[in-house]
């Protein structure tokens, strides 16, 4: 069954919401405490996050940000901001629905299946600049190819993306790929990095690998990759 979090703070609302998506068959919990919004969302793993806009506390537009900043789960702005500025600007930081209050239930109910469908068979992919890597099958696609990484390289890969172009801790790529620290020497880091960045020129990813002194590796554009 697809969860679905509702983020709408007039009770009532969100209660006519909560019932329609349980009527049509999805889990739908509703957020009702508009502290930390995002991380409450992101703590019911949904499939998608139904956002209103006007909140108290942080506005649904930073909510959005947040929430695309750290997942990939689609977001169905429903809002009585019928601006067009307003669209675009939710558009703009990654919304993929904007409906407007009033909105007939069945219109509601279609896009949201709409936007559920496009994300079927997504949850596994991890986005990288200009590349995906679906983290259960270390498959990679990238510029239209899709190639399949050996396994360790693929892990390293995930640990990197999960910092974005952050430091890394050796300590942390050690875990990712061996289960331990105990026994584990840095030359055999060392020989799957450089398998890794192999791969990676290969593809024509334009990533570096660069060390982080004391730390361990950061993950960033080629120099005039911006
Ligand atoms: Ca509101």
């Amino acid at each position: 069954m697809k969860r679905i979090a509702v983020v709408e703070d007039e009770i009532f609302m969100r209660e006519e919401l909560l019932d329609l998506l349980h009527k049509a068959g999805y889990q739908a919990d509703g957020i009702s405490d508009f502290e930390d919004v995002a991380g409450q969302v992101l703590g019911l793993s949904p499939d998608l996050a139904l956002l209103d806009l006007n909140l108290p506390g942080a506005s649904g537009f930073q909510v959005c940000r947040e929430l695309k900043q750290k997942s990939a789960v689609p977001v169905l702005v429903l809002t009585s901001r019928d601006q067009l500025r307003d669209e675009l600007h939710a558009l703009d930081l990654g919304a993929d629905e904007y409906l407007t209050k009033p909105c007939r239930k069945e219109r509601l109910l279609a896009r949201v299946a709409n936007v559920l469908k496009r994300y079927e068979g997504r949850q596994n992919l991890m986005e990288g600049p200009g590349f995906l890597l679906d983290r259960q099958t270390y498959t990679l696609y990238i510029h239209g190819n899709s190639a399949i990484l050996p396994k360790n390289q693929g892990k390293i890969l995930e640990v990197f993306l999960t910092h974005g172009e952050e430091a890394v801790p050796k300590e942390e790529l050690y875990m990712a790929i061996w289960g331990t620290m105990e026994y584990i020497d840095e030359n055999a880091l060392q020989v799957n990095l450089t398998r890794l960045k192999k791969t990676m020129a290969n593809l024509n990813m334009r990533l570096q690998v660069v060390p982080v002194r004391g730390v361990g590796y950061r993950l960033v554009p080629e120099p005039g990759q911006g």
